[in-house]
Order: structure tokens, then C-alpha cells, then sequence
């Protein structure tokens, strides 16, 4: 049987997935989309796949390439997921199939007990805060336990306590080959595991981050793998531009000053003057940060000149010029005593890189890149490119080229968002990937019997200061009806502000509704809470959310059956990357409006009313209070890309929705 035909066996009425998973219903658009997958690890293709919700693309792309026998490397958007991938699925999948397959789960260094790092923590006397001691008796204790190292097994642990950065490795600070504790250094295992594995569950994170500077053990694995899948593919461009730019920040520079007294105080005491070349490189940091001037924490200052928009040229320029001079400094001093310990040559690297980044800072910024200085605790100067398009060619395409063993390797990018058109454009684009063969699988749930969709006319315009008032009470009486049920997705932190505490006013005294909001508890906890629900006799909730939850979420079930959106999810026009990326598409004669803010919109708006329905019992109504949806021709272009929901005419309508909802 040819490998086709196993694949489209599989699926089959009577096949193993029917035998195997009680789950399993044959889908033509999942088996649709198996066999594509298939066509393309066997010729060495790239395909581009959108497979709307529902479709079931997880075991769509597992099982061609599980049964390809080729190796392989996933890439998820987030650590959840990659650890959803490889302690969930593909075991799974690998079970039923009943393939022997070796599997590795490779993240970033950070994700990972550093052992000497842990061995240092533990003399370090700066550690005065109680939780943070108790903090560090549980991973010491967990360390002697752990055969992985992964910090994401020690449960409890706080992902912002102070202690993470003491017990992991940073590319600057691991001593590598120099290492006492090279030989069980988990960091090291992880990367050997992965080299010996069938398939590898690595993040987009660590993939681009690889791509930019070769850190996480990617560079040896990649050309040694036929079949490469990402999956949440529509993150890949935003990820990547992240990563392969160029960045420096103050606390960088105070870093590698401190790091460079307490080993040479430690360690070569005496032989330069360590207190002077330190705080030579403080100073200068500081300095950079004060020749911003005053700003608010959080601005992102454009640089499109030599100096950023109302920063003065001299004092600028001449900050970047003493930044350079304390790295050389450093760097010559490191230099002579790089034969005593090993963490004298990495700090001599890290002086010297970080040196060189700030001259490049001097320069002028490259056509094809946008530059702007972040502004907070610290100062953060940023060179990003526009998209990932570049990369993608040269840095990952050229090598299915390249590399005459690996001629035919296979590169499939799935997500149940890619566009708002037949030829995904939008992601096709800026990835670089307008070569590739595209495929769109609809979603197979019954839109306009499942969802209903709701466009108040009478609010107010998305402008107007009382909109978000407007927005709390309407979902306020409709939670009032489904007594809960409700994710309010808002496009402002101000909104979300506002919405959040009009609802915990207004329930404030309903002990059958919590209303919880973004901010106030980890993402994990409060998805975790609104998931519960009313199913463990427990209120039933409302979340008021904003950004990273307008994707990725999955409430499957009666605990969702209203999404609320505030407004449009127009990208910030003031932003530094947005802005070069609409100059750049005026320059070519198109519109910056039609041509990027309407697809970006599209795509986050079709993201958002995706949390709504997730399987074929689901019910549930979206309401977008925003009127230009249906007064403007734009509006009405953005809501023919959503799914055919049902459309509701009038409020009297919105509330006998709801009173069914409540009943079904
Ligand atoms: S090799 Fe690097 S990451 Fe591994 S234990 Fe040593 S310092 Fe830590």
C-alpha cells in the first residue's frame, strides 16, 4: 500500500482512529488535510494549510508524518502547548499508530535548572527575602529529583519570582564546555536527547531565537530532520521579527558589570582594578538612560534619525560613544586573565558583543529594518526587521537546497487563522512563503445553527469616552441572563480596566457570578477558574481580557456561550514596527488602511470569535460593539470573513437569544 493510501486509512470509516478514539467522527476536510500533509513530506514541499476550528489539524499533521518515518520537528507558539504536543497527542497518536517513536521536548535554556548556577544561589548572600529562600529550598529540593530539569514540573512555582534567574543559564552567563557540572547539566541533556529523537517538540521562541544566534542546540538539529511543522503558524511572523533584529538594553550593560566584579573580586583580586572598569560601564549606562530625558514608563520613542524623536543629538550619540569605550575597557581587562577561570572568557564575549551592538547602534539604520528606543526601568534600544520574509528564504528555505542530503525536506505551516482570502496573502506575505502550495479546510461546525452574531446599532462610536460604559452594561445584562458564561475580549488595557470594574460592580453582591479579570491572577489560574465554572457547583464566571487572550483559549462546553468585543482590533498606528510596515506599503502605492490595518483587523477579530465555538454541541452568540462593522464598507468586508453566524437584527432579539441560550 503505497503511503497515500495508508494515511487516508487511517481516517477511514473503520479505520484505527475509529477503532482507537472514542473522540474520533471521519472528517473530509481533516482527512483532506492528512493527505496534503502526506503529498508534501513525500515530495519535499512547503505547504501552507488553514484548518478552521474543529477540523482536528493536530492529528491531521501527526499521522503522515508519525508514519513518514522521516524525522521530524514540530514548533508550537507557546511552552503550554509544546508540552500539550508532547505529554498529550503524540503519545497518543504514536499508541494508536503503534509506532515505536522516540520523542524529545527541547525549550529554551531558560526553561531549565542551571546546576551550577543552583550550586552559586545557594551562597548567594543577596538573598534576603524569606520567600525567595523558601523558594529556593523547593527547587533544591525538586533538583534531586529531576530527570529532565524542566522547571515547568515544579508546580507552585511563581513564573516572576526573583529566584528563576539565580538557578538558570543565560547564553551569557553558562560556561559550558568549562563547566563542573557539564556531564548532568540538564541544558546539555535536553539538546542530546533531541539529536537521538524521531520528533522533536520544540517553540517558535527557541526556533527563531536559534535562527538569530545559535544558542539552543536548533543549528545541529535542523539539518538533520526531513519534515519541519509549525503549528499556531500565524505567531510565526510577529515571534520571529522579535529575534532577528538587534537589541541592547541598561540592564544588560549593569549586568555584565556586576557579573564582571563579583569574578573578578572572586577570582583574579588584585590584578586589574575591577571597581573602576565596573562601575566605568554603570556609569555609562546610567548615562544613556538620563540623555532620554524624562519620558513615560512604557514609551516607545521613534528613531528614524540618528537620535530619537526629541532626544538631543550630541548627548545621545555621545552616551552610545561611552557605552562602546567601558565595553572595550572591559573587554581588554577580561582579556588578561582569561587563562584563570572560564567565566572570565564569557564575560570577555559578552563584553565585546555587547560593545559591538551599541556601535552598530551608531550607524544608520538599514532600509529594510525600523529602529525605536523602549523606555522603562531600563532603556531598550531596538533595530527590528519589518517582517520575517528575508529570513524565512535565506535562512531556512535555502537550506532544503543546500543541503544535498536533505533535498527534500518538507516544511508545513498549519493554523486555524492564516487570512481573510483564498491565497492567505496575509501570512503567506511577510513569512516569505508566497511559493508555497496553499490549502484552506473550513471548519466543520454548523455556524449558522451554533452562533449567532450581534452588532449593537445604538452605541456609541468606538471614540466616543463613553463607550466602554455602554459596552459594561450591555454585557452586564446579558451576563444578568446567562448568569455568567461571558469572556469580554477588550482592545485597550484602559477598556479592560474600565469594563472589569463596572462588572465586579455591578455582580458585586451575585455570589452565583465571579467576574474575574485579566491582571488580577496568572493567565493559567484564571482560565483554570472560568474552565471550573459552575460544573464544580462553584459560581459561574465572566473574564474581562485583553491581548493574549484573544487566542489560544480553549472553553469548550456550557461554561462559555457569550464572547463580547469591544471594538475593532486595529493594530496601534503609533507603533514604531506598525507604522515602518504602513510607510513601507505607501511607498509602493498601496494604502496602509486597506492593504494592512483592514487584514490585521480581519485576523484578530476572526482569532477572537474563535474562543466562541469549539465543538459541534457548542452554542453561543458573539456581540461586537463596534458599528462600523455594518455602517462601513470596510466593516462590512471584515464581517464576510467571519464565519456564517446567524445575524441578529435588534435588542429585543439579542435578549430572546440569550433567554435560549440560557435554556438549551
Ligand atoms: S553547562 Fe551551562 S547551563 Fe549547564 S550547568 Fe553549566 S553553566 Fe549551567
Amino acid at each position: 500500500m503505497d503511503f497515500e493510501s495508508r494515511i487516508e486509512d487511517v481516517f477511514a470509516e473503520q479505520g484505527l482512529l475509529a477503532k482507537n478514539d472514542t473522540h474520533f467522527k471521519p472528517r473530509a476536510g481533516q482527512t483532506q488535510m492528512a493527505m496534503a500533509v502526506a503529498k508534501s513530506i513525500e515530495q519535499g514541499s512547503v505547504l501552507v494549510v488553514e484548518a478552521g476550528t474543529g477540523v482536528g489539524k493536530t492529528y491531521a499533521y501527526l499521522v503522515p508524518a508519525l508514519l513518514s518515518g522521516e524525522r521530524v520537528v514540530l514548533s508550537t507558539a507557546t511552552k503550554a502547548l509544546q508540552d500539550q504536543l508532547f505529554g498529550r497527542d503524540l503519545p497518543n497518536i504514536a499508541k494508536i499508530l503503534n509506532l515505536p517513536v522516540r520523542m524529545a521536548l527541547l525549550k529554551g535554556r531558560s526553561s531549565y535548572l542551571c546546576l551550577y548556577r543552583l550550586e552559586l544561589a545557594r551562597g548567594d548572600t543577596q538573598l534576603s527575602d524569606r520567600g525567595a529562600h523558601a523558594t529556593l529550598a523547593k527547587v533544591e529540593k525538586w533538583s534531586q529529583v529531576t530527570r529532565n530539569g524542566d522547571l515547568a514540573e515544579l508546580t507552585g512555582l511563581d513564573e516572576r519570582s526573583p529566584v528563576i534567574p539565580l538557578i538558570t543559564s543565560t547564553r551569557d552567563n553558562c560556561i559550558g564546555a568549562q563547566c563542573p557540572k557539564f556531564k548532568p547539566c540538564h541544558v546539555n541533556l535536553a539538546r542530546k536527547e533531541a539529536m537521538a529523537a524521531d520528533v522533536v517538540v520544540i517553540n517558535h521562541h527557541l526556533f527563531f531565537a536559534d535562527l538569530a544566534v545559535k544558542d539552543s542546540g536548533m543549528a545541529e538539529l535542523l539539518p538533520t530532520v526531513s519534515v519541519v511543522i509549525f503549528d499556531e503558524a500565524h505567531q510565526l511572523n510577529e515571534t520571529g521579527v522579535q529575534f532577528l533584529g538587534a537589541q541592547i538594553t541598561t540592564g544588560q550593560l549593569l549586568d555584565l558589570a556586576r557579573d564582571t566584579l563579583a569574578a573578578g573580586l572572586q577570582l583574579a583580586r588584585g590584578l586589574q582594578d575591577w571597581s573602576a572598569l565596573a562601575s566605568g560601564l554603570e556609569r555609562a549606562a546610567r548615562e544613556l538612560r538620563l540623555s532620554v530625558g524624562k519620558q513615560w514608563q512604557g514609551a516607545k520613542l521613534r528613531w528614524t534619525e540618528l537620535e530619537p524623536e526629541g532626544v538631543d543629538s550630541l548627548a545621545w550619540t555621545t552616551a552610545i560613544q561611552v557605552v562602546c569605550q567601558a565595553c572595550d575597557h572591559l573587554r581588554i581587562a577580561l582579556l588578561t586573565v582569561t587563562e584563570l577561570a572560564p567565566d572570565f572568557e564569557r564575560l570577555c564575549i559578552r563584553a565585546q558583543e555587547l560593545g559591538q551592538r551599541a556601535e552598530k547602534f551608531l550607524q544608520v539604520c538599514p532600509a529594510d529594518a525600523v529602529r525605536w528606543v523602549e523606555v522603562g526601568q531600563q532603556l531598550r534600544l531596538v533595530e527590528s526587521p519589518l517582517d520575517i520574509a528575508e529570513s524565512v528564504k535565506k535562512k531556512m528555505l535555502k537550506n532544503t537546497a543546500e543541503d544535498a542530503p536533505q533535498a527534500h525536506k518538507s516544511w508545513i505551516f498549519t493554523s486555524a487563522t492564516l487570512g481573510h482570502e483564498a491565497q492567505l496573502k496575509w501570512f503567506t506575505v511577510p513569512c516569505g512563503l508566497e511559493q508555497a502550495d496553499v490549502l484552506r479546510v473550513a471548519s466543520p461546525f454548523d455556524y449558522a445553527n451554533q452562533a449567532s452574531i450581534y452588532v449593537p446599532q445604538y452605541l456609541p462610536k468606538p471614540s466616543d469616552p463613553m463607550h466602554s460604559a455602554e459596552v459594561a452594561s450591555l454585557a452586564g445584562q446579558a451576563i444578568d441572563v446567562l448568569a455568567g458564561r461571558t469572556l469580554v475580549l477588550t482592545t485597550t488595557l484602559r477598556a479592560l480596566r474600565a469594563i472589569g470594574a463596572a462588572l465586579e460592580q455591578q455582580f458585586a453582591d451575585r455570589l452565583d457570578i465571579e467576574v474575574l479579570i485579566q491582571g488580577n491572577l496568572p493567565k493559567r489560574e484564571l482560565l483554570a477558574r472560568f474552565r471550573e465554572g459552575a460544573s464544580q457547583g462553584r459560581s459561574a464566571c465572566v473574564l474581562v481580557a485583553s491581548a493574549s487572550f484573544w487566542e489560544g483559549i480553549d472553553i469548550p462546553g456550557d461554561e462559555l456561550a457569550l464572547v463580547v468585543i469591544d471594538k475593532l482590533p486595529f493594530p496601534p498606528p503609533d507603533d514604531p514596527l506598525i507604522e515602518a510596515r504602513s510607510k513601507r506599503l505607501e511607498r509602493g502605492g498601496k494604502s496602509s488602511f486597506i492593504d494592512y490595518f483592514v487584514p490585521e483587523a480581519t485576523v484578530s477579530l476572526k482569532q477572537g470569535a474563535g474562543r466562541l465555538i469549539r465543538r459541534e454541541t457548542d452554542k453561543g452568540m458573539l456581540v461586537v460593539c463596534d458599528t462600523r462593522l455594518t455602517q462601513m464598507g470596510y466593516g462590512r468586508k471584515i464581517l464576510s470573513a467571519l464565519p456564517p453566524m446567524r445575524q441578529i437584527q435588534n435588542h429585543d432579539e439579542f435578549m430572546s437569544v440569550l433567554e435560549a441560550l440560557n435554556s438549551d
